[in-house]
């Protein structure tokens, strides 16, 4: 895999920077990344402005979209108009998320989001542009990517080294293990997700899950049995071999 973007004719007639910048790191995805989810060499580009996704595999029919950063990606990267983008993430369409750090035309991290880890809560509204601006009235996004479970996040290209494909694709279809269509059950699974990640260390008890009750129960204030659910989202996850029942309420974590 070259990290490299490649060199395009004509690519200085863009005037906009972030439309050069889509362009060769698009151009770069095209021509360098696999399908991380059946292994086949490479990705297809959807016409531009499709309203689906990017990318799409000819393969398997995964779709794939990409977002770039020139800067390390942070706690959030910025996103399309927040009503459309809200109608992708609760439809059964909704992409996988390519998000890239990039650097002097090079690309220095590469993360794959599968799409099972979007839900409605990572999506932040922004301010419409006041009447003065260009697109007045236009209502942005931004997509909380430090609210996305650490399971949600597959490296890809980690500090300009490429990791290999086989582990790649491993990690990819471990998560797919996580895939929930009903995008209320989703919020649960990644809430419980998340809060396993805040407990240091790999073993943990019910009681520590406990300890986020009444945050969970302000996040989902239509349920009413809020410790029953946390059990439920445990039995999940543990049927998926993403934790390990040890006994009388003490679970471990299971890595890899
Ligand atoms: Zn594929």
């Amino acid at each position: 895999m070259n990290l490299t973007f490649p060199v395009i004719q004509d690519i200085n007639n863009y005037h906009s920077t972030s439309q050069r910048i889509r362009i060769l790191s698009e151009s770069w995805l095209k021509n360098e990344m696999y399908c991380p989810a059946c292994g086949c060499d490479s990705l297809l580009k959807f016409p531009n402005n499709s309203r689906l996704a990017d990318f799409y595999c000819s393969n398997c029919g995964e779709i794939y979209e990409l977002k770039s950063k020139g800067s390390p990606i942070g706690k959030s990267i910025l996103d399309g108009a927040y009503y459309a983008a809200l109608e992708r993430i609760n439809s059964s369409t909704n992409p996988n998320l390519f998000i890239m750090h990039y650097h002097d035309c090079h690309v220095e991290n590469l993360t794959l989001v599968p799409k099972y880890f979007f839900t409605p809560d990572i999506l932040k509204i922004r301010k419409a542009l006041s009447p003065n601006a260009r697109r007045s009235g236009y209502i942005g996004s931004m997509i909380l990517y430090g609210n996305i479970p650490e399971r949600g996040k597959i490296a890809v290209i980690e500090s300009h080294t490429e990791l290999n494909k086989n582990i790649v694709m491993q990690n990819y279809e471990r998560s797919a293990r996580l895939r929930v269509k009903n995008i209320n059950h989703r919020g649960w699974l990644m809430d419980i997700l998340t809060c396993i990640e805040k407990i240091p260390g790999d073993n943990f008890s019910l009681e520590d899950m406990y300890s986020f009750a009444d945050e969970l129960a302000l996040k989902h204030s239509d349920n009413h049995n809020v410790t029953a659910k946390i059990r439920q989202q445990l039995q999940f996850l543990r049927d998926k071999g993403f934790i390990k029942f040890t006994g009388r309420g003490k679970y471990t974590k299971i890595n890899n």
